[in-house]
């Protein structure tokens, strides 16, 4: 089995497939979706997402969102991070993508939640875009907080996969992977040890070759798993194993809740 370690099921976009995505969990080589959060409701409907038997979820507010970041935020997550469906904190970190003006802000609001997750003692799915260096100081700075981190939809090349490593992060692929100008990212995946990847959708965006036209959707985290295990010549059944294996140590609560079906 193979795990979408981070799909955005409860998009708008899905709205229409989302019964026929959660049912095909149950035969598909794709059987459970990890589902993360980027403001207070999608927190909120990644909440209702997870009551699902084969889907878990995380809750944060993103880096694009950092301005949203309140008390009524706070008080929500600190009401639902404990519970048993939220396996971790996210999708939190830095993104200077789009402007710079709020820098200060993302990072503030980075580490309050960096703290959030060391409370419940939660791992953490980091988003960073165009924001590396300011990236590595938070956690070089936070390191004692952080249970487990992973760098996800990861666009970096070697250089930057090395640091990340250096830093004790898991790195999680996307998509991206198959886009053919995409070379650095595949010469990244070859040093990313094999304990230390997971694959993801990132639905409903980035979907793989050959299905680019069409809206992504966990079923396709199958297409990130083959092309891992072309690149690093493994054949796909060991990558699923292993990448599953690794979400369920990465995300510890995972085993209490999957455990079950
Ligand atoms: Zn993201
Ligand atoms: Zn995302």
């Amino acid at each position: 089995m193979l795990i979408d370690t981070h799909s955005h099921i409860n998009h708008e976009k899905l709205a229409d497939s989302l019964p026929e995505i959660l049912q095909k969990l149950e035969t598909d080589r794709v059987g459970a979706v990890i589902c993360p959060s980027y403001d207070l409701k999608s927190s909120k409907s990644s909440l209702i997402v997870a009551k699902h038997p084969r889907v878990a979820c995380a809750l944060g507010i993103h880096p694009e969102n950092c301005a949203e970041y309140n008390a009524e935020v706070e008080k929500f997550l600190l009401s639902n991070l404990g519970d048993k469906n939220v396996v971790a904190v996210g999708e939190i970190g830095l993104d200077y993508h789009y402007g710079v003006d709020k820098k200060e802000l993302q990072r503030k609001v980075l580490v309050r939640q960096i703290e959030l997750a060391h409370k419940f003692d939660l791992p953490i799915i980091f988003h960073v875009r165009d924001a590396w260096d300011d990236f590595f100081k938070v956690i070089e700075q936070n390191k004692t907080l952080i249970k487990r981190g992973v760098v996800h939809c990861f666009e970096g090349d070697s250089e930057i996969a090395e640091k990340l490593l250096d830093l004790g992060l898991y790195i999680s692929v996307t998509g991206l992977v198959t886009f053919k100008h995409r070379e650095a990212l595949r010469e990244a995946v070859k040093i990313i040890p094999l304990d230390k990847i997971m694959c993801e959708t990132d639905a409903p965006y980035l979907t793989p070759e050959p299905f680019r036209s069409k809206v992504n959707k966990p079923e396709y985290t199958a297409l990130v798993a083959d092309k891992i295990a072309e690149i690093k010549g493994e054949n796909s059944a060991s990558i699923d194993e292993i990448t599953t294996k690794n979400a369920f140590v990465f995300f510890d609560k995972l085993g209490g809740k999957l455990g079950k079906i």
